[in-house]
């Protein structure tokens, strides 16, 4: 559909002015999800406070060397660390399709001096300093309460409860028209279950808890996971450790071989057990006397702070009942959530997302009832079963990503996404899979950068191609 007809059909959507709301909302985070959430929810008049409880925006991309005492993470009590950042990570996907939609991630200039990454895969340094300006750019700072960790989130009559504390001491209790959760989701670690782990002397610690791969020198470690940060984390501990096993579920029974290139890296299929006298057994069997193990096993959704009587649960990292993964059928508009699906593009995600919650909040689009929309919620479990995945898929987008991005975007009115960025997801993933040594500096569609580019320019979203593009004649 052309930009045209949508600001037509946006016409045709809108209430009368007096009709539309003007709410008084909390958001919980400000990474990228929560950001562009303040920048949504004010465009649409609402009044907002962002409760963050870093000195910083920016979320998962404020790298710290710092990780938590327990490196399992599994002490309730522990302290947390919000970033899983590692040092060397680089992005895995991207950057012209990575960045919002209408703020592209794109090389911008030196702010304050800080030195700027232009590679196509950049460092996580240079994410954080795209949010940085991302928040500059839209004044959005002032929206923040920095400092200020979200302890409680309930009911109270029609509207919600916010409960706080700030690091010096300070209890706040506020009440909110509406509380918005972008509380991210890649700080409470899901740990592999190992048969006879509690007898293994070893170490263990999660990804979640990896900066640099000093401590693992001259160690023999075995990584369980073969995706995006187990790939990079065993590449990282192949460069100072004797040997590196990648267990990974995805790779076939028999597996047993060395990665090509590499001298002390061997991919196997999962552990079946491990045992008191340090060895650990593969589904291969293949025995290797192991100091560490590195889980990079992902993360579980955590809101410790919400309190819906049951209403909302986290069963198997499903998060439910919730329309579109957003909004809880019987706690909407009030409550609503941005940011959980994954295997999709992130930040156009929360951006469309935000959109939508922004503008049900005023009044400017209406959701269906709360019956059609547990239909919708029951539906979409049966098509999940249908298809065999298991529960904790259901917030992974994968195949459905398109459909899903473009049915909110059709519902705030934006133009649906732009092939260039699904066909650079798409390519990215894999290239991800088949070439994880190189996807970072190799690739073969140029011409969807160009693509991406031209379409910046065209809606005057950058002032002119780089100079990469023009001297290369692409
Ligand atoms: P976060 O960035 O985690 O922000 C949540 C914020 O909420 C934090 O600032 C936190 O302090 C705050 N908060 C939490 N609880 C409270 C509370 N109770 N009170 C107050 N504040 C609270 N995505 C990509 O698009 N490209 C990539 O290359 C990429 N690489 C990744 C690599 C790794 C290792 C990981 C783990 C993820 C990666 N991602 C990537 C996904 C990434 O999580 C998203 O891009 C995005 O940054 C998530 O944003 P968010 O705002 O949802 O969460």
């Amino acid at each position: 559909m052309s930009t045209e007809r949508h600001i037509e059909r946006n016409k045709k959507m809108a209430p009368a002015q007096s009709t539309i709301k003007s709410l008084h909302v909390a958001v919980i985070g400000a990474g990228a999800a929560g950001l562009v959430a303040a920048r949504e929810l004010r465009r649409e008049n609402h009044s907002v406070v962002v409760f963050e409880r870093d000195s910083k925006v920016g979320g998962l991309w404020v790298y710290t060397p710092e990780s938590e005492v327990d490196p399992l993470s599994l002490d309730p009590n522990r302290t947390i660390v919000h970033s899983s950042v590692y040092d060397s990570l680089r992005t895995n996907l991207p950057r012209e399709c990575m960045g919002y939609r209408d703020f592209p991630f794109v090389s911008r200039p030196e702010h304050d001096g800080d030195s700027r990454d232009s590679r196509r895969y950049p460092s996580h340094r240079e994410v954080l300093a795209y949010l940085e300006d991302f928040a500059r750019e839209f004044k959005l700072v002032e929206m923040v309460r920095f400092n200020t960790e979200v302890t409680l989130v309930e009911a109270d009559g029609l509207k919600w409860r916010v409960q706080s504390k700030n690091s010096d001491g300070i209890f706040g209790d506020e009440i909110f028209d509406a509380v918005v959760v972008c509380n991210g989701h890649y700080t409470e670690p899901r740990v592999a279950h190992v048969p006879g782990i509690d007898s293994w002397p070893g170490k263990q610690i999660h990804s979640h808890n990896y900066r640099v791969p000093d401590q693992f020198k001259d160690q023999v470690v075995v990584v369980i996971g073969n995706f995006a940060s187990g790939a990079d984390i065993s590449r990282d501990i192949k460069e100072v450790a004797k040997e590196v096993h990648i267990a990974s579920r995805s790779n076939p029974s028999q597996t047993y071989k060395l990665l090509p290139g590499s001298e002390n890296l061997w991919l196997h299929p999962m552990i079946k057990n491990a045992n008191e006298d340090g060895s650990i057994v593969f589904e291969n069997g293949k025995v290797v006397q192991a100091d560490t193990i590195v889980h990079c096993t992902g993360y579980k959704y955590y809101f410790p702070f919400l309190n819906t009587n049951g209403y909302i649960t986290v069963e198997d990292n499903c998060v439910g009942p919730l329309y579109k993964h957003v909004f809880p059928p019987a706690l909407s508009p009030g409550l609503s959530f941005i940011g959980l699906p994954w295997m999709t593009l992130l930040f156009p995600m929360f951006e469309l997302q935000s959109k939508w919650v922004a503008a049900v909040l005023s009044g400017r689009i209406k959701l269906p009832s709360e019956e059609k929309m547990m239909e919708d919620v029951t539906a979409d479990y049966a098509i999940r079963d249908t298809h065999g995945f298991p529960k904790r898929y259901t917030h992974r987008l994968g195949a459905g990503n398109v459909q899903y991005l473009n049915w909110i975007a059709e519902q705030v009115g934006a133009p649906p996404g732009e092939q260039w960025r699904f066909q650079e997801l798409d390519g990215g993933y894999v290239r991800l899979a088949t070439q994880p040594e190189t996807f970072r500096d190799k690739w073969d569609d140029d011409h969807l950068i160009v693509e991406a580019y031209e379409d910046f320019l065209r809606q005057k979203l950058i002032k002119s191609l780089p100079s990469e593009l023009l001297e290369s004649g692409k």
